[in-house]
């Protein structure tokens, strides 16, 4: 009975490349355009109607009639159309309730091209090789994507552990399908792991308290002092990216102010594009296994809490006011070699939970320049960016810098110093510029 008890439900994603042929392709662009135009009119027509006529039922009965009105819309599939209206209504919520600024018009080229399938018994997943499944796309028809790990089809769905929808989403590197996966799982018993703390360290990706840092080998600097943020691409991809980038940038001269990008030059942006995502993917594919190592190690992590926007901000400054101070610089460089610091924080934080430990944030002024021993703290304490040295007499501390940052982070939670821990996902709250009942 008891192990009934603990029972919960999970959800999760899986993303799997599709395979397609170049006509289906441009079916799904054109769906994904027309959900995207959906959305702009949805938008402008909500944003002109008075106040009290801005119902979700009326918005639904004007999109039944755009689809029957506008060949253009006539592409998507129904059930998409409805998405875009959740997802619309949805963001306005996330503003109202402080998550994210006004939703807005999306623009053709800034915006992630993407269609929702919310339905999953739509998606008739059948597995027709050990590295292939076949999906149900609507309107579009069956298509190939590379099965790389169990998903919960035929036999083996059943009422708590099936796929209940999928979105289809482009990238640089094409078109993948998103797939809604809910699961019963048994909850963890606590984890029984011990206490560590981490630093996002300069020279060192993730430096532990315990000294078991996690390194991924691709020097976070180059030897100037730069910051080397093309630094999970190899050499003959750097070369590329750098003769693309010069092309780029010969191409971009031609333009005429006001003028469309020329169809090269679109084709070299697509180009530079694929680089940077087989980048973006390597990168992520490190802080996955990285943060579950750390989640089935550990039973309770403790990370800084840092506010990155912050940081680049002020070491940055402003045209008028440009930032000026080393360590303001300083910040700067720490900032950018923090690998996608809030990332990894909620990788570790939902990962840490299906293992049974917690992760705390501890507040982070102080923990470079502190002597985890002794406690001395003088700001001139750092005697370079690799190496503290404690300035102490009585203590003489010296040893890799981020190493020391990370086991005053687990002395701040020892001491009390957590932060409200981290439940669950992370939920980030933008500061408030608009009072809700303005933003409506
Ligand atoms: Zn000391």
């Amino acid at each position: 009975m008891g192990s009934e008890l603990r029972l919960r439900q999970l959800q999760f994603g899986h993303r799997a490349r599709l395979v397609l042929s170049p006509a289906e392709v441009r079916l799904m662009n054109d769906q994904a355009h027309a959900a995207r135009t959906m959305w702009n009119c949805l938008h402008a027509w909500w944003t002109m109607l008075p106040k009290d006529k801005r119902t979700l039922a009326a918005a639904d009965v004007a999109i039944r009639q755009a689809r029957k009105e506008v060949d253009f819309f006539a592409v998507l599939p129904a059930q998409a159309a409805q998405a875009v209206l959740k997802t619309y209504f949805q963001a306005w919520k996330n503003c109202w309730e402080g998550r994210a600024d006004k939703p807005n018009f999306k623009a053709r080229f800034r915006s992630v091209m993407s269609v929702d399938i919310p339905q999953g018994r739509d998606l008739q997943i059948t597995r027709v090789h050990r590295r292939w499944g076949l999906v149900n796309v609507p309107k579009v028809g069956r298509v190939r994507f590379h099965w790389t790990r169990d998903l919960p089809v035929a036999k083996k769905a059943n009422a708590d552990n099936r796929i209940t929808g999928a979105r289809l989403v482009k990238d640089a590197l094409g078109w993948h399908i998103a797939f809604r996966i809910t699961t019963l799982e048994a909850g963890p018993a606590p984890h029984q792991g011990p206490e560590v703390g981490i630093d996002a360290g300069v020279n060192i990706p993730l430096a532990l308290s315990d000294g078991n840092h996690q390194n991924h080998g691709r020097p976070p600097r180059l030897r100037d002092g730069t910051s080397d943020r093309d630094k999970w691409l190899n050499a003959e991809e750097k070369g590329k990216l750098r003769r693309l980038e010069r092309q780029a940038a010969r191409l971009k001269q031609h333009r005429k102010p006001g003028r469309q990008s020329s169809n090269r030059l679109r084709v070299v942006y697509d180009q530079i594009g694929k680089l940077r995502a087989k980048a973006k993917r390597r990168v992520t594919d490190w802080q996955h296994q990285t943060t579950t190592f750390l989640a089935r190690q550990y039973g309770v992590i403790v990370v800084e809490n840092l506010d990155i926007a912050n940081m680049t901000k002020s070491a940055r400054g402003s045209i008028e006011e440009p930032g000026k101070s080393v360590r303001q610089k300083a910040g700067l460089n720490r900032s950018i070699s923090q690998e996608a610091w809030g990332r990894t924080v909620t990788m570790l934080t939902y990962k840490a939970a299906r293992y049974g430990g917690t992760v705390h944030k501890v507040p982070a002024p102080g923990t470079s320049q502190r002597c985890s021993a002794c406690g001395f703290t003088t700001p001139g304490s750092r005697e370079s960016q690799a190496v503290f040295v404690c300035r102490n007499p009585d203590c003489g501390l010296s040893g890799n810098a981020d190493w020391n940052a990370a086991r005053n982070i687990l002395d701040l939670y020892r001491m009390g110093h957590a932060l409200v821990p981290a439940a669950g996902r992370a939920v980030v709250r933008r500061a408030r510029r608009v009072k809700p009942a303005a933003a409506r």
